[in-house]
């Protein structure tokens, strides 16, 4: 698309910001909307976010995303200036005993009030909008009920697990999983860790919040449960897994906790991408489920100008500034931050490529 155009961003959370910022950069003119009074107020909205690595095998297309978009993520973060770093040097524990345990200097606890309210001053973000459909005559009409909000040359859906409600990402398999953290009262902050520790749960070294020295211990991870209510059993579980990354911190006082809803994919890769017009890209691509002879397809039907950045999963903190250069490569066709076959992982169709294929 050419510089100037209107980029339409729907979702005001980390993926949105992340992706209306490098898209800015290039000479965009974005606009993000975002339902609630304020951006990163969802998924995004907790006191601290814990930069942890992933360790799946470097040579997986997993491996080779997540560890492109750490030093991405520490770029872009830094770039926002050190303050945003609530803590550097993060220890991943291992997972069984023939496992060492892996210690990242320059990772660790950023926060994200901190990037909220940096990227909320360089961006034009419009709150208390919630956009309920989009219609498409040349550009991209934007409505709240019955209230035309916008036009736009082309949308970016960042709405989080609400990515599936839009009928033309409706498709996306996007699955709600609820996740609680827990606030620990660190005030008399002896014997406290001075590093991030990340193992089957995570803990935060303490943290001023709200005044009061803190320490985050997370998170719970329930499948397709939206409840936002705070839960004594999370409380445990959290407690339970922080036990064992720093033993005796489960005897402090529990001073609150917040909770949100995650999006994950199936194969648990966040989606990034143009998305596909379903029923045109299923009668295209019919002839895969015959197997490997079919070879010569016609391009790609896309959805004109709409693309989609969600499922980010339990790491959206980590691969966000990634998916953010992916998008905007895509969008003014500069050569692509990730391999082709990465690109591929990402990709919103891959799942309808796999039923097809399934078929076979
Ligand atoms: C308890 C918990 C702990 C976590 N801990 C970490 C961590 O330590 N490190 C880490 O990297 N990640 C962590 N994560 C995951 C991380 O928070 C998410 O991956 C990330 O915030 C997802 O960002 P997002 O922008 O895709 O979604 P969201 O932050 O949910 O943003 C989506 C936004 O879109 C808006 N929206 C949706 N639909 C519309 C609409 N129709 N119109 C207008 N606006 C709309 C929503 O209001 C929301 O603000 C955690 C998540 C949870 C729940």
């Amino acid at each position: 698309m050419d510089k100037g155009s209107s980029i339409a961003i729907i979702g005001g959370g980390i993926a949105g910001l992340t992706t209306g910022l490098v898209l800015q950069e290039r000479g965009y003119h974005v606009t993000i909307f975002e339902r609630d009074h304020t951006p990163m107020n969802r998924a995004s909205g907790n006191p601290a976010g814990i930069l942890d690595p992933s360790l799946t095998n470097r040579e997986s297309l997993e491996g080779q995303f997540y560890h492109t978009a750490m030093s991405r993520a520490l770029d872009f973060y830094s770039s926002l200036g050190q303050q945003i770093f609530l803590s550097r040097g993060l220890l991943k524990f291992a997972r069984d005993s023939s496992d060492d345990t892996l210690c990242f200097p320059d990772l660790g606890v950023i926060s994200p009030p901190k990037i909220r309210d940096i990227l909320a001053k360089k961006l034009r973000i419009r709150n208390n909008i919630n956009i309920t459909h989009f219609t498409h005559t040349q550009k991209w009409h934007l409505f709240a009920g019955d209230k035309p909000q916008a036009t736009a040359d082309a949308i970016v859906i960042c709405g989080g697990p609400l990515a599936r409600d839009s009928s033309f990402a409706n498709h996306l398999p996007l699955e709600a999983v609820r996740g609680q953290i827990t606030y620990l009262n660190a005030e008399k902050n002896d014997n406290l860790p001075r590093k991030a520790l990340c193992g089957k749960g995570y803990l935060t070294p303490p943290f001023d919040m709200n005044g009061g020295a803190t320490i985050v211990s997370g998170a719970s991870f329930s499948r397709n449960d939206t409840d936002l209510s705070l839960r004594g059993d999370d409380h445990r579980e959290n407690l339970e897994n922080a036990e064992i990354l720093w033993p005796g911190i489960s005897k402090r006082e529990i001073t609150g906790g917040r909770c949100a809803i995650r999006a994950y994919s199936p194969d648990h890769m966040p989606i990034c991408g143009p998305v596909a017009d379903q029923e045109q890209y299923q009668a295209a691509y019919e002839m895969l489920k015959h197997g490997p002879k079919h070879q010569n397809f016609i391009p790609a039907p896309y959805v004109p100008n709409f693309y989609a950045v969600t499922g980010l999963g339990a790491r959206g903190f980590l691969s966000a500034p990634l998916l953010g250069n992916l998008i905007t490569a895509l969008i003014c066709g500069d050569p692509l931050p990730v391999t082709q076959a990465v690109y591929e992982s990402l990709h919103p169709a891959r799942f309808l490529i796999r039923a097809l294929k399934k078929e076979k």
